[in-house]
């Protein structure tokens, strides 16, 4: 029997006095099991934001302050960098470093993306967590199928479950994974007086995403590798990086032009943003991330598709590239 959504937001008291569930912005059932449920994935407790950054601004406004310094991987999210460049106004400022290296010393939490979108570099969990700073692990694209950050000395997991753990393209929303009970204590609290809440329909469209996280991410990294291998041996590429595991992977072509060729002349897969989904889609990171990205650079996101019907859709957008 699947859970049953509960879109209620208020709940009689209890003998006079507000019970587990009272007012929706404190907490709902059906966000709470959906939260139980990735707790139990991740080894820790999960909340529940209602996307991806409102959970990456908790998790700032909860563990620092004024004057304090973020030393986030380079190569990251492009939307944390710009997060964090928002946040500067408010005196929290940030430094970038090379993820598989040491972080700088003196910065107060150090934020790293396993891997990296859509650089897919994997941090140096061992040097992160020797560091006396709390480590904030962005895993949106190891997904707990692979990776659970707490085991490696992180403090807080960071999901935009928007991709691969709700999985279907159809709910926005984020998650943090704490080891701390205390600290999740503190950014609970924090998270009633903001209202970043997650809603109960996403969280119900997250449980049932869950339900087939293992099988989706098990046949995206299947297909993935092999489009990896495929990819490593064409002429019209430069680069490939893929870490070994996920559905997610980035090339290069020669130049802007080439990449756009490409991203428009497939048919099977869209042409979109985002990655998790069960459809695969691909895109040039350059029209979001400017130079951040080599201007060549495709980013595929593999879906549940037949893995030789996507190759070839992928050759035969790639011969646009060589024309
Ligand atoms: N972290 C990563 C690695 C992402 O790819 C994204 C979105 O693409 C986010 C965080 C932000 O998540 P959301 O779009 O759910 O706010």
């Amino acid at each position: 029997m699947s859970t049953p959504l509960d879109r209620s937001t208020t709940w009689p008291y209890e003998d006079g006095e507000p019970g587990e569930f009272s007012y929706a912005r404190l907490g709902s059932p059906t966000v709470a099991e959906a939260e139980r449920a990735l707790g139990e994935l991740d080894g820790g407790e999960a909340l529940l934001f209602a996307s991806g950054m409102a959970a990456s601004t908790a998790v700032v406004l909860g563990l620092l302050g004024p004057g304090k310094t973020i030393a986030v991987a380079e190569g990251a999210y492009y939307g944390t960098a710009a997060l964090l460049r928002e946040l500067e106004r408010w005196n929290v400022r940030h430094v970038e470093f090379d993820q598989t290296g040491h972080p700088p010393a003196g910065a107060d939490l150090l934020w790293v993306e396993a891997p990296s979108n859509p650089m897919l570099t994997m941090p140096d969990f061992e040097t992160a967590a020797a560091h006396p700073a709390p480590v904030v692990c962005d895993a949106t694209v190891a997904t707990p199928v692979h990776l659970k950050p707490l085991e490696h000395g992180c403090d807080v997991v960071l999901h935009s479950a928007t991709k691969y753990l709700a999985g279907h393209d159809d709910a926005l929303v984020g998650a943090l994974v704490f080891g701390d009970p205390e600290t999740a204590a503190r950014v609970r609290e924090l998270r009633s007086r903001t209202g970043m809440v997650a809603a109960p329909d996403v969280a119900w469209l997250l449980l049932r995403g869950l339900a087939t996280l293992e099988v989706r991410v098990a046949r995206q990294t299947a297909s993935a590798s092999s489009i990896a291998d495929r990819l490593r041996s064409h002429p019209a590429v430069e680069t490939v990086r893929y870490p070994g595991f996920g559905g997610l992977l980035s090339f290069d072509l020669a130049d802007a032009e080439a990449a756009r060729r490409v991203e428009t002349s497939t048919r099977l897969i869209a042409n979109k943003t985002s990655l998790g989904g069960v459809q695969s889609r691909i895109e040039a990171r350059g029209r979001w991330e400017g130079d951040r990205v080599p201007p060549g650079l495709l980013r595929l996101s593999v879906g549940l598709e037949d893995v030789d019907a996507l190759w070839s859709d992928l050759e035969q957008a790639l011969e646009q590239a060589r024309a």
